[in-house]
């Protein structure tokens, strides 16, 4: 005999799955066995705040993204830890700043670093409660075997090892800068030079494999990580949604995207998973301005990838967990993603590592709990490789002097090929983004007392993690993988 039931325990979480496993006749009682949920974490590559029809989109339509928003939660003020993807990724992964773990900026195919196996990812997190963990799509913590998935805390994966750009067919690749990029599976390269038709399957071919995997896997705890490296550029999209969207090739790419979303939630209702399976959706970083016709939108916030205005880290976030998040609601607190880390270690009942992780639990604001608040002080530390550009605390950011780039009076890119950023002097600057999201009114001489606490508070983490900008050492950072 097998049946299910539900229970509301001790830490808030609104109910988890029990399953009691047992025969009739047998004289043992029924021992009751808690389920702990699976998750699917779909992380798209530089696809912008805007770029999505609940948080603004109008160029193209996003249905199943909108449909999963409004049976989920939706979240305005999400932050990946650095603009850019290696950096954003090793984040997410670990629960840590990249900086902490010697992961700033991102890796190419001839980076001799990677993750190192002494940091703890989120595989290997689930991996000690007995959860079956796969991947598709694009990795990027490092491509030598010592840094691929497999050796991560995965058991599956299917993907790239870096970025799709970083190819000799990029219109902008210099010739011999870059060797073919592999298509693997797992440490196996099952096809060593990806050409432009292989790209164009690349989304469908890792929905497929996030549906294949969860049908295989519905009996046991899961854990898949659906990384598409797309709207990254080169844009390529398959026969399906070429042409479809009515918003250019790039309104087309995130049709795809939101088309895998959707096969990925099919699948779980086809399994009758959708009560035992939170569901996370966001992106690595903002758009990439200087692509023009093929670079998405930050919406209302300022500038994009690669910068520390919100443009560059600000995301589009939705979490779906029927039953256990509030449906069709909106959380304003600022959140990372350093964050998800210890907040599905608590869900699971995983200990955390023994290293520092940075990272809080959020779950009260994720469920919507009475008098949920965020648990950081002040934790935004923004840094472009290990300069230390901004500090937000609550409704504050304050940049320090430093050089980002911009877009603004330059020729657009078009069709592929990128414009010219210029430089942009930023000089120190306090914006409220409460009432400013967009950064447009520098206030610190109106509040000097903000100024204060946050140069105060990036003094903790300049101590730490240490800051180029002030010719600061880091004392808390541990090395890479070499
Ligand atoms: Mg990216």
């Amino acid at each position: 005999m097998r049946y299910f039931k539900k229970f509301v325990n001790h830490t808030g979480l609104a109910s988890a799955t029990l399953i009691f496993l047992g025969c009739a006749g047998l004289a043992a009682p029924e021992k009751p066995v808690v389920r702990p949920p699976n998750v699917v974490l779909i992380f798209t590559d530089d696809q912008g705040y805007g770029d999505v029809g609940v948080f603004g989109a109008t160029a193209f339509p996003t249905p199943n993204l909108d449909r999963m928003a409004h049976e989920g939660r939706r979240f305005t003020d999400f932050h990946v830890a650095q603009a850019v993807c290696s950096a954003s990724r090793a984040a997410l992964l670990t629960g840590c700043y990249p900086n902490r773990i010697g992961l700033p900026g991102a890796l190419g195919p001839n980076s001799k670093h990677g993750i190192s196996s002494h940091e703890t990812t989120l595989a290997e997190m689930f991996k000690q409660k007995g959860y079956a963990t796969g991947m598709a799509g694009k990795w990027h913590l490092g491509n030598k075997p010592q840094f691929l998935p497999l050796r991560h805390g995965f058991d599956e994966f299917f993907g790239l090892p870096y970025s799709s750009d970083m190819w000799p067919l990029h219109p902008e690749a210099k010739p011999g800068a870059y060797p073919p990029i592999p298509l693997l599976e797992g440490e196996r390269v099952l096809k060593a030079d990806l050409t432009h038709a292989d790209q164009e399957q690349l989304t469908t071919q890792y929905a497929e494999r996030a549906v294949e995997f969860i049908n295989r896997n519905k009996e046991k705890p899961f854990f898949f990580y659906l990384a598409p490296n797309t709207p990254h550029v080169p844009l390529h999209v398959s026969d399906k949604f070429k042409g479809k969207s009515g918003g250019g090739l790039y309104g087309d790419v995130i049709m795809e995207i939101d088309w895998a979303v959707g096969e990925v939630l099919a699948a779980l209702k086809k399994n009758h998973l959708d009560e035992n399976t939170l569901v996370i959706f966001t992106s690595d970083n903002g758009p990439w301005l200087s692509y023009g016709n093929h670079a998405g939108s930050a919406g209302p916030f300022r500038e994009g990838k690669g910068t520390n205005f919100e443009g560059g880290h600000r995301e589009p976030c939705i979490m779906r967990w029927p039953g256990h998040l509030p449906a069709n609601s909106v959380c304003k607190e600022p959140l990372m993603t350093i964050d998800l880390f210890p907040t599905l270690a608590r869900l699971i009942g995983a200990d955390l590592p023994q290293h520092k992780i940075d990272g809080l639990d959020i779950w009260p604001l994720l469920a919507d709990l009475p008098g949920a608040t965020n648990p950081h002080e002040a934790y935004y530390f923004y840094y472009n490789q290990n300069d230390l550009q901004a500090v937000r605390a609550g409704e504050w950011k304050l940049l320090f002097p430093h050089t980002a780039r911009t877009m603004n009076g330059q020729e657009p890119g078009k069709d592929g090929v990128p414009g010219k950023y210029r430089p942009l002097p930023v000089v120190a600057s306090l914006y409220n983004l409460r009432t400013d999201p967009g950064e447009t009114k520098d206030v610190a001489g109106e509040n000097p007392e903000a100024v204060k606490r946050l140069e105060a508070l990036a003094e903790t983490i300049r101590a730490d993690l240490g800051d180029d900008l002030t010719k600061r050492p880091p004392t808390g950072a541990r090395p890479p993988g070499m």
